[in-house]
């Protein structure tokens, strides 16, 4: 089975493209009947969702925006802490139908920090949409509405998902060794 090494770590082949684009399509198709009329506006959280955007937002074929966006960090002292924030959100959501789309749910912590953050803006309604959740790592109450596929809890790289930068532009999915 085909394998790649990125920096020191080894990974082998789990998810190939053809499977990957089938999934992103029923996706599509589920968004395309689900919010027909309620012109979305699609939000891709950078850099991890890049390429699942792409190739999803070819086959939603309902009026819609897209939009990308960013959760930096900024640690400042110990006693102030870790604050994350939001960049590059440029369309206004206020009473808008919103689409998330992430590459990946872990513990579901990022998820829930962000929709924290957009729904200060109003909007009529948030949904979720990721290429992949590890089920046995969420640790909160998220309601995510289209999920593409569930994988096991190993470490994952490529289609848009990095190991230290490394290996987004890989069009398939490999898992650690
Ligand atoms: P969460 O806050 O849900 O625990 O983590 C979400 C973020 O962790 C994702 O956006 C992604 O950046 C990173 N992440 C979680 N699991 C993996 C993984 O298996 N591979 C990679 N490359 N990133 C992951």
């Amino acid at each position: 089975m085909k394998s790649v090494r990125i920096k020191d770590k080894n990974f082998k082949l789990s998810i190939t493209e053809s499977e990957i684009l089938e999934k992103v399509k029923n996706v599509a198709n589920k968004i395309n009947k689900d919010l027909e009329g309620e012109n979305p506006v699609f939000l891709s959280v950078l850099n991890g969702a890049f390429m699942f955007t792409s190739d999803l937002m070819k086959y939603v074929n309902i009026p819609s925006e897209i939009s990308f966006i960013r959760l930096s960090s900024y640690c400042g002292t110990e006693s102030t802490g870790c604050v994350r924030s939001l960049m590059g959100l440029t369309t206004d959501i206020k009473g808008r139908t919103v689409v998330i789309v992430e590459d990946i749910v872990d513990t579901g912590l990022t998820m829930l920090k962000l929709l924290d953050i957009l729904n200060q803006y109003e909007p009529k309604e948030i949904k979720i949409c990721t290429l992949l959740l590890k089920p046995d790592k969420l640790k909160v109450d998220l309601n995510i509405d289209y999920v593409a596929m569930s994988i096991p809890n190993d470490f994952i790289v490529g289609y848009g998902l990095d190991y230290d930068e490394y290996g987004r532009n890989l069009p398939e999915i490999y898992t650690v060794e």
